[in-house]
């Protein structure tokens, strides 16, 4: 049976474990979804969603954002995040991609967003974090950092739906004065 292309992702056709060739069927666990199961060393592969880790990172009542220098997505605004690695924490690693995406010493917050994106399955977290000086130091990911109010932020230019969808909310809290958690789905 020929795996379905989804996700964004490509299905797997070899065992991680031995190397042979997989096939895709639902494993006889009593599992209900299509895997990759190796008929050699019996071991089943789970594709589940991946971890988005960043920041929204403050100045006064401005936002960092940084000027995307690869695909996808090549010349658009984005706060800066990236995929969680093994070993860190939430946390960690969204003050990793800070680091390295704008080189930005911060002080990380609490988190604000987590956006369920289905379409390319994967799960975005956002945190609160504070600007400790205007000195910026960005990676051969970003072409530049700059600081934006509001009425500056460049909708059209965004990046990510995640991006715009945090923004909107975190200036409609700076704008009430209240300091939600908000959980967001994205088809
Ligand atoms: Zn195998």
């Amino acid at each position: 049976m020929t795996a379905v292309h989804a996700f964004g992702r490509s299905p797997a056709r070899h065992c991680k474990s031995c190397g042979a060739a997989v096939e895709w069927r639902v494993p006889d666990d009593g599992d209900t979804r299509q895997r990759a199961v190796c008929s050699t060393c019996d071991t089943i592969h789970y594709d589940n969603p991946l971890n988005v880790v960043g920041t929204i990172p403050v100045w006064d009542n401005k936002v960092l954002l940084c000027l995307r220098n690869i695909e996808p997505r090549f010349g658009k605004w984005t706060l800066p995040a990236g995929f969680m690695e093994l070993g860190e924490t939430l946390a960690e690693g969204a003050a990793r991609e800070t680091q390295e995406e704008a080189g930005a010493h911060i002080e990380m917050g609490s988190l604000f967003s987590v956006l369920s994106v289905m379409r390319v399955g994967q799960v975005h977290f956002f945190y609160h974090a504070r600007l400790l000086k205007l000195d910026f130091d960005p990676g051969h990911e970003t072409q530049k950092v700059q600081l934006f109010a509001e009425h500056e932020i460049p909708w059209d230019e965004l990046a990510f739906r995640t991006v715009r969808e945090t923004l909107i909310r975190h200036f409609a809290d700076q704008a009430s004065g209240q300091h939600g958690f908000h959980t967001i789905d994205i088809n």
